[in-house]
């Protein structure tokens, strides 16, 4: 069986497991549900540190074009094209790179926050 990359949904660790062809899903040391990291190529790395923060937010069920883009191939580009879907950007200097908690309405509240901020609408 070849070796996989895995993202866990709970703890955001990413480890390398073996699978069958088509086995979306492994579990990780801290017991939680851990999401097989698809297609690993164009450069990216499948342990860089922003990567396990993103999959604690991203809609694995959305539909939209981007998402399941970047759930194709979370490469960087893939996830400059998620931030902009989500009308989203990425941190700058100085802001924390700590992620928010996994919770349903992140995008929302992020909107919110950076509109607050910049005071647009
Ligand atoms: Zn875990």
């Amino acid at each position: 069986m070849p070796l996989y990359d895995f993202a866990c949904r709970v703890c955001g660790r990413t480890f390398e497991a073996m699978a069958k062809m088509g086995e979306g899903q492994s579990v990780c040391a801290c017991g939680g549900t851990a999401e097989r990291l698809l297609s690993v190529g164009g450069g990216y790395r499948a342990d860089a540190d922003w990567l396990p923060s993103v999959m604690a937010v991203v809609d694995k069920d959305s539909p939209k074009p981007h998402v399941r883009a970047f759930l194709a191939e979370p490469s960087r580009a893939n996830y400059r094209r998620w931030l902009a879907g989500e009308k989203l950007r990425p941190l700058e200097g100085g802001e924390s790179r700590r992620p928010p908690a996994p919770g349903p309405d992140i995008a929302r509240e992020v909107r919110a926050r950076f509109a607050a901020r910049h005071g647009v609408a």
